[in-house]
């Protein structure tokens, strides 16, 4: 056992070195060539293909499928960076089981469908490794976008944009680029600098330049931008951070789980980063797992998520909740936070207070409480708009956007998670991107 194990308090070096490297290993080591060809060969090539039609890209599924089976992984990643350049990271990402995986026939019948996002990333991963490039762009244009944003919706509508051969300038607020692919996505699912490798892959298509630490609201308008270019994207993501609103919460000790992901993901040597013994995540989403598995990973005894609903209620897939369970943390449901406990200023516990629905089926405390003894609390409530539009009209927090992605402002269109419709997934964020991108064509080309 490392030295640093029990401690109390938040604190680095809970692991050994070598303990570090086995939890932030690959989530799902890569299929080899063998395993691909069987996987592949399970597929029945349906006509209708069910795959297809859930995936929100909308990548030709059995198509790549078959081009692995004929040995043919370069004409796969063609058929699926046509539809998603950022099919690399969607292959580590997505949640499949809720997607793709979940709509294949396999699944239906024997409850074990083809493993398509393995499939995806054997081929995307053999067309990057040799850089195969599949697109060339259009005879310049001589129109320039603006792209605030380079998460996978600014960098899907850039490439789509380069492509079409519009001079694009992304502005990203942060010193790289890549968004939550690169301080969001958990460490175990997309290791070893992907993130970055991807944002080359994607760029290498050529006029796109990207400007990091420029931020649209500090560094510059929306009417500058609008003003010196054709036409502007707004892929800004979601910055903010809901409050808990609850007594208490800042005592030293309470901590945004999406800061926490951020510096685990920048860490060059995970055991200088401190963590509590003893942890409460408050959450049911994806960010709430990512915070209390990777917590668990660093070495943290205990680990404990709250969500103030059901299990069906949490938007963590089945798939997610299962893998923080295996990984040793406890999900607690029907529980809202109501009370930080401290001493010395110093988070020692969490009140809580049992929920459940009145007969209007409205979420109502019970009147009963209890406590989770802690060192560390995560927030993990959910995210908003860090702008307060910059002049687009707003609807649910979100800018509004038509179905082609068209803000109320002349020139301006946004997607991804900034934008109202859409899960915020990475893949739905791609397509959101990709297609605005599309919209703003015909635009500056009077279609
Ligand atoms: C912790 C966590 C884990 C997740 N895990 C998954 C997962 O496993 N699978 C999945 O499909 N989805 C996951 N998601 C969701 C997914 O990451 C997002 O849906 C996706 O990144 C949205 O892409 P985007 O381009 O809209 O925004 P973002 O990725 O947030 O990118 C927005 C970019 O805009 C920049 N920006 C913000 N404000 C400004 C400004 N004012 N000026 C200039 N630049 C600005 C930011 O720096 C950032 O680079 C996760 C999200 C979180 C928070
Ligand atoms: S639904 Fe399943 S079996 Fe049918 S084409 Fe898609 S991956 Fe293949």
């Amino acid at each position: 056992m490392a030295d640093g194990l029990l401690k109390d308090g938040i604190v680095p070096g809970r692991l050994s070195p070598d303990q570090y490297a086995v939890n932030f290993a690959d989530l799902h080591p890569p299929l080899d060539r063998h395993e691909a060809f069987v996987e592949a060969d399970r597929c029945y090539f349906c006509y209708d293909a069910p795959c297809q039609t859930a995936c929100p890209t909308s990548i030709d599924i059995p198509m790549f499928i078959r081009e692995i089976l004929t040995d043919n992984p370069l004409g796969a990643a063609e058929t699926i960076f046509e539809q998603n350049i950022l099919g690399g990271m969607c292959a580590r990402v997505c949640p499949t089981e809720q997607l793709c995986e979940e709509a294949c026939v396999r699944e239906a019948a024997e409850g074990k469908p083809v493993k398509i996002g393995m499939l995806q990333r054997y081929a995307t991963d053999i067309a990057m490794e040799v850089e195969a490039q599949f697109f060339t762009r259009a005879a310049a244009t001589g129109k320039r976008v603006a792209v605030v944003g380079a998460g996978p919706a600014g960098l899907s509508a850039a490439h789509r944009l380069a492509l079409h051969g519009h001079e694009v300038v992304i502005y990203d607020a942060r010193p790289k680029p890549g968004g939550l692919n690169e301080y969001g996505i958990a460490s175990y699912k997309a290791p070893g600098d992907f993130a970055q490798a991807e944002v080359d892959y994607v760029t290498a298509i050529g006029g796109i330049t990207i400007e990091t630490g420029k931020a649209l609201g500090a560094d510059f308008t929306l009417s500058d931008l609008s003003g010196s270019f054709d036409a502007v994207f707004l892929g800004m993501g979601l910055g903010g951070v809901n409050a808990l609103r609850a007594e208490g919460e800042d005592a030293d000790g309470v901590d945004d789980a999406i800061n926490f992901i951020g510096e685990l993901r920048q860490a060059s040597d995970l055991a200088t980063l401190p963590i509590g013994r003893r942890i409460v995540v408050i959450g049911g989403g994806m960010t709430a797992v990512d915070a209390a598995v990777q917590s668990k990973l660093l070495g943290a005894e205990e680990v404990t998520m709250v969500y103030r609903r059901g299990k069906e209620q949490m938007n963590a897939s089945v798939f997610e909740q299962d893998l923080a369970a295996a990984k040793g943390v406890t999900i607690r449901h029907w529980l809202a936070p109501r009370r930080v406990l401290t001493d010395g200023g110093r988070v020692s516990g969490l009140e809580l207070a049992y929920m459940a629905l009145d007969g209007s089926g409205a979420l109502k405390p019970t009147g009963e409480t209890t406590t989770i003894a802690c060192d560390q609390v995560f927030k993990a409530i959910g995210q908003t708009l860090a702008t307060d539009g910059e002049g687009v009209e707003l609807a649910g927090g979100k800018i509004a956007v038509d179905a082609e992605g068209r803000t109320s402002m002349a020139k301006v269109w946004a997607g991804g998670d900034c934008a109202t419709g859409g899960d915020d997934l990475t893949v739905t964020a791609v397509a959101e991107g990709r297609d605005a991108a599309e919209s703003i064509h015909r635009f500056l080309s009077g279609q």
